[in-house]
């Protein structure tokens, strides 16, 4: 029986976080395919350096929780940021980007929500404006 090396297996695992991720993103409950909303709450914040998005699904009690920047990792318009890098973006697990993992928005404006998110592009910062559902506002560079 072929098994993974650790590191397939951390690729693998990788991978498939994002897979899950993406759905929800979509607008697609992992678990059981019904719609999920997605929203910024800064409400929802369990630490003081975390502001969550925050998914719940029309039809299961399925809830989940996600970094923004976890969220934009996976949009085309974030990844084609790295096109033009040195950094292999898709290749490196998610966690060893800190903008995707830990690293929490900066709340611009409350009503409506703008909040703006840091992320690291080789050597160069880049400031993304998103609203309360994730939809990329603008990119400052
Ligand atoms: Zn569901």
């Amino acid at each position: 029986m072929d098994t993974y090396t650790l590191q397939e297996f951390v690729d693998a695992f990788s991978r498939r976080t994002r897979a899950y991720f993406r759905q929800a993103d979509d607008g697609i409950c992992p678990f059981c395919a019904h719609s999920l909303s997605t929203e910024i709450q800064p409400s929802a914040a369990t630490q003081a350096d975390e502001i969550p998005v925050v998914g719940n699904c029309s039809e299961c009690p399925a809830g989940i929780r996600a970094p923004v920047g976890l969220l934009l990792s996976n949009r085309p318009r974030i990844q084609s940021l790295f096109a033009d890098s040195e950094v292999a973006f898709r290749e490196t697990p998610f966690w060893e980007f800190e903008w995707c993992t830990f690293a929490a928005p900066t709340i611009q404006q409350t009503d409506p929500l703008v909040a703006s998110l840091t992320i690291e592009v080789a050597d160069t910062s880049v400031s993304v404006l998103v609203n309360s559902r994730v939809e990329i506002l603008e990119i400052q560079y």
